[in-house]
């Protein structure tokens, strides 16, 4: 474990501090543990499984402040929303606690004897997480992964490892057994890979970019490993002429630019019905220019930096004569930049097509109902999306005309943990969270038992 890494802070770009990376034979060591780990993890008594999680959730709940600071330094996140993740995480603990006592199966009726389903443990997990949101994309992998029985390698993004370390030892802290639950900082290209190839890990969950995804598809193919993939996204935010406008107008930036864009629901299509355009557009600025971008750590804060001076290169590339107005942001150092609103010549345009995961929005206009499925179905991706009307028949009508996983009405809600979340088409393969999530950390054994004599 050699190579060392220095973890930046995009408000500042000081070094906040310097972390070990894992190789492949040390990747290889902590799957073998975890391999072994899984043999007595999976025999738990279901209710000291679900005590064991419910300690968990409570130690994150103590720290959830040391956890928001830790966010705010190392990925710049407000800090109403590193607290909001570190509850999160705490939050997913204690709902996957009631699974190891409800992980029913089914007695089937069958001819000459009885029948009974089983929802066994894969084994070891292996969980690849993106920079956006470090805690609780971690968390929906591991909290039901570890309620259904299995053991989990978790290997941070290398831009943002630091509250992943940190929980990996509150496990530990809340009296999980050694190895059931590992952090392993590191590469893509060398831990990430490894997840892939090594035969022991069972199943991989994967969050991140398209591109990654398709490969890591791929590389499970050799083993016919479990896979799920919650990918990029081009939501369409899609307002109708009858909409409270001013309410539309008032959610639109938090929709997009919360995160600083990098988020892969971000509503970054907004669809604006054409006899109401201009009077959303000049709403809108009124709520774009008020949105504060500000040092996360104060209070008030509604947006930070972007991640990283990559993403600040890739993000201003979109940038061009299609500028609408925009927001305000900090000078000086860190990679800041205002939201910043766009309209297209048409959607042709790559700032209407492509995941831009920056605070840049793009917004057209609609003529119909049939003109708004139409547009919003008009991408690859299929992650997320909001509708405004106050129509409830057209808002039912359009919301099962989309293809995407996850829609709000009059609301840019996406993320619950009550519910199931993931996405159509080329944002992503299977659904996390909600009620169903541990039945994707197992699979069915059936038992026939003759009864004939
Ligand atoms: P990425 O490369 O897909 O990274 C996501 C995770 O996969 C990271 O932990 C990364 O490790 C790991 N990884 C990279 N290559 C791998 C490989 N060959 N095998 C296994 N794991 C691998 O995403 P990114 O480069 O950080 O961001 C690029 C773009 O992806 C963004 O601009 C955005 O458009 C999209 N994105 C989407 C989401 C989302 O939530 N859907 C999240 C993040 C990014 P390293 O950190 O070491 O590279
Ligand atoms: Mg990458």
């Amino acid at each position: 474990m050699s190579t060392q890494y220095q973890v930046i802070n995009p408000a500042t770009e000081e070094i906040v501090t310097t972390i070990e990376h894992f190789d492949v034979a040390h990747t290889d060591a902590a799957i073998d543990r975890a391999a072994k780990a899984f043999e007595s993890w999976r025999n738990v008594a279901p209710g000291d499984r679900a005590r064991l999680l419910r300690a968990f959730a409570s130690k994150v709940s103590e720290h959830r402040e040391e956890l928001a600071n830790l966010e705010i330094a190392n990925s710049g996140h407000t800090r109403g929303n590193a607290l909001w993740e570190a509850d999160n995480v705490a939050n997913v603990l204690n709902y996957y606690s009631a699974t190891p006592e409800r992980l029913f199966g089914r007695q089937i009726p069958v001819p000459g004897g009885v029948d009974f389903t089983f929802k066994e443990p894969l084994g070891v997990i292996g969980i690849i997480v993106p920079w956006n949101f470090p805690m609780p994309i971690a968390g929906w992998g591991f909290g039901p992964a570890l309620a259904a029985g299995n053991t989990v390698v978790l290997k941070p993004a290398e831009l943002t490892p630091l509250t992943a370390i940190r929980l990996g030892e509150l496990a530990l802290e809340a009296g999980l057994p050694k190895d059931v639950f590992q952090v392993l900082p590191g590469k893509g290209s060398i831990v990430g890979e490894r997840f892939v190839t090594h035969p022991a890990v069972r199943k991989i969950v994967f969050t991140g970019s398209t591109e990654v995804g398709k490969h890591i598809m791929v590389g499970c193919a050799d083993q016919v490993k479990r896979l799920t993939l919650e990918l990029g996204g081009k939501s369409a935010n899609v307002i109708f002429a009858d909409a409270d406008l001013e309410k539309a107008a008032a959610a639109a930036p938090g929709s997009v630019f919360d995160n600083a864009g990098q988020d892969c629901c971000a509503r970054s299509r907004i669809l604006v019905q054409r006899s109401v355009f201009d009077r959303f557009m000049s709403l809108f600025e009124t709520s774009v220019k008020a949105f504060r971008v500000e040092d996360p750590n104060l209070e008030s804060s509604e947006m930070g930096p972007l991640i990283s001076a990559k993403q600040f290169e890739a993000v201003s590339s979109y940038l061009g004569s299609n500028v609408a107005f925009s927001g305000s942001k900090p000078e000086g150092k860190g990679y800041w930049m205002a939201p910043t609103v766009v309209t297209p010549k048409d959607t042709s345009d790559r700032a209407w097509r492509e995941e831009i995961f920056g605070p840049i929005v793009a917004v057209l206009p609609f003529e119909d109902e049939a003109d708004a499925i139409r547009l919003a179905n008009d991408s690859e991706y299929g992650l997320s999306g909001s509708i405004w009307t106050r129509d409830v028949g057209r808002a039912f009508r359009v919301a099962r005309g989309i293809d995407t996983g996850n829609l709000s009405v009059n609301s840019h809600s996406s993320v619950r943990f009550w519910t199931p979340f993931g996405g159509f088409k080329q944002s992503g393969l299977g659904r996390e969270l909600g009620p169903d999530a541990p039945d994707a950390f197992t699979e069915v054994k059936n038992i026939f038992i003759a009864t004939t004599e």
